[in-house]
This record gives structure tokens, C-alpha cells and sequence, in this order.
């Protein structure tokens, strides 16, 4: 019996915390001090980046500092953006639900996921065959199956499923690749770091108005650079 009441405390009264009650903390704090505590107000941003398993997109070695301010390596060289970053790109990307995304640079998976959390249609594209495989199944394990991972250069876009109405670029290029602003739909925004790999280049958003994109807002960043194949 004494054992009983014992097991009954440990559950309802503290014993250790679940582990998924941890990350959602974790995951919690970011959005409040990362987020909310600089410049991030627009709720749907902030209801993805709260829902979205940050540790699960990541390597099991750097679990525990998934909701850290800062990027981390995925391998092949490559980068899972700091979550601030990824939340100013959507932001700034004005994304609505039914609005339908290009993104260029899969990596992780994890921007498309926070997209996905906003609207049905997103695209992605991916360099790298196996980074484009393994962030395709992590998608489709957690939920975020709608979201269409293509291996392939990402200066050439999608345009089987264009116009855009929201393309983002998550890799750096010192000139906007000309189909991109093709597939931009009219009124739609680019977000897209512009700049010499290896130095600081400016996060730059763009809307396409009257055929001609309009530059709206800047932020120096730090990106991995978007090669050529
Ligand atoms: N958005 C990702 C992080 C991107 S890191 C995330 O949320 O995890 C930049 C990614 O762009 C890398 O995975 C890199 O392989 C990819 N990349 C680089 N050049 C590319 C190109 N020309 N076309 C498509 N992807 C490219």
C-alpha cells in the first residue's frame, strides 16, 4: 500500500519531468526570449516556431542545444539556421495560409516544417541528395508529409508548380537568380541573404510589384553559401 501511494505521488506530484514536457519548455523560452523578446509579433510565426520539435531536426549529439540562439551544423557542412532567423524570414516572408511557398536550400527540413505549420503548399528544394533524403523523411515522420522536397539547383526554382506567392532562399548568392523572380507571383516576397559566401551578407526582402522587385528591408547575416552543381 505505503509503495502505492509512493508510485501515485511520483506520477501526479513531480516525479521526473516526461521528456517531451522538457523540450516543450525548452522550445517555450526560445519563442518568449529569442522571439517575442526582439522583434517577432506576427502570431502565426510564433504559433509554428512553438510547435515545430526543433530537437528533432538536428543531430541526436546537438539535441540538447537545438533551442539555443544560435545555428548549428546538420552535416555535409551545411547549417540549421538560429531559430530567430528563421522566424524574421517568415515574418518578413508575410506568409499567409493557402499562400504557395518555394523554398530554396532544404537542409534539416526545419524552415519548410514552420512553413508548412502556416500553410498547406510548400516546395522545397535541395542541393544535396542526401541532405534532400534524410529532411524528406523526417517531414513525413512528423507529420509535415505535404511538404515537396525536389534534389536539384535551386537557381533554376520549380517551374512546374510556379508562381510563388512567398520564395525564400536559405543559402547565400551575391546576385537574386533571375527564375526566381520569374516565379514570383505578382505582389509576392522574396527573402533572400545577398552577398559574397564567407563575409556578412544582408538578409534582403523584396515584392515583386509591376513585374520588378521592390527592396523593403535588410539585415546583415551570416548564410552557407548557394552553390552551383
Ligand atoms: N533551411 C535549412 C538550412 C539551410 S542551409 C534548414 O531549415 O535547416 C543551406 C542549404 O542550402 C544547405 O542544405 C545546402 O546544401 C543547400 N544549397 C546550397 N546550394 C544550393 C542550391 N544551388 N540549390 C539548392 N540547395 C542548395
Amino acid at each position: 500500500m505505503g509503495c502505492l501511494v509512493l508510485m501515485w505521488l511520483l506520477v501526479f506530484c513531480g516525479g521526473p519531468t516526461p521528456a517531451s514536457d522538457k523540450w516543450e519548455e525548452a522550445r517555450m523560452r526560445m519563442v518568449r526570449e529569442q522571439l517575442q523578446g526582439r522583434d517577432i509579433t506576427d502570431p502565426l510565426v510564433l504559433a509554428a516556431m512553438s510547435s515545430v520539435p526543433r530537437h528533432l531536426f538536428v543531430p541526436d549529439y546537438l539535441a540538447s542545444r537545438a533551442y539555443g540562439d544560435h545555428p548549428l551544423p546538420i552535416g555535409s557542412g551545411q547549417t540549421i539556421s538560429q531559430p530567430y532567423i528563421v522566424a524574421l524570414m517568415t515574418q518578413w516572408a508575410e506568409v499567409k495560409p493557402g499562400d504557395k511557398v518555394l523554398e530554396v536550400g532544404t537542409g534539416s527540413g526545419y524552415q519548410a516544417a514552420v512553413l508548412a505549420e502556416i500553410t498547406p503548399k510548400v516546395f522545397s528544394i535541395e542541393i544535396l541528395p542526401e541532405l534532400a533524403r534524410t529532411a524528406k523523411k523526417r517531414l513525413e515522420k512528423l507529420g509535415y508529409g505535404q511538404v515537396q522536397v525536389h534534389t536539384g539547383d535551386g537557381h533554376l526554382g520549380w517551374p512546374a508548380e510556379a508562381p510563388f506567392d512567398v520564395i525564400l532562399v536559405t543559402a547565400a548568392t551575391s546576385q537574386t537568380p533571375p527564375a526566381l523572380v520569374e516565379q514570383l507571383a505578382a505582389g509576392g516576397r522574396l527573402v533572400v541573404p545577398l552577398g559574397p559566401p564567407g563575409q556578412v551578407q544582408e538578409l534582403t526582402r523584396f515584392r515583386k510589384i509591376e513585374g520588378k522587385l521592390k527592396e523593403e528591408l535588410r539585415l546583415p547575416v551570416m548564410f552557407v553559401p548557394l552553390v552551383r552543381p
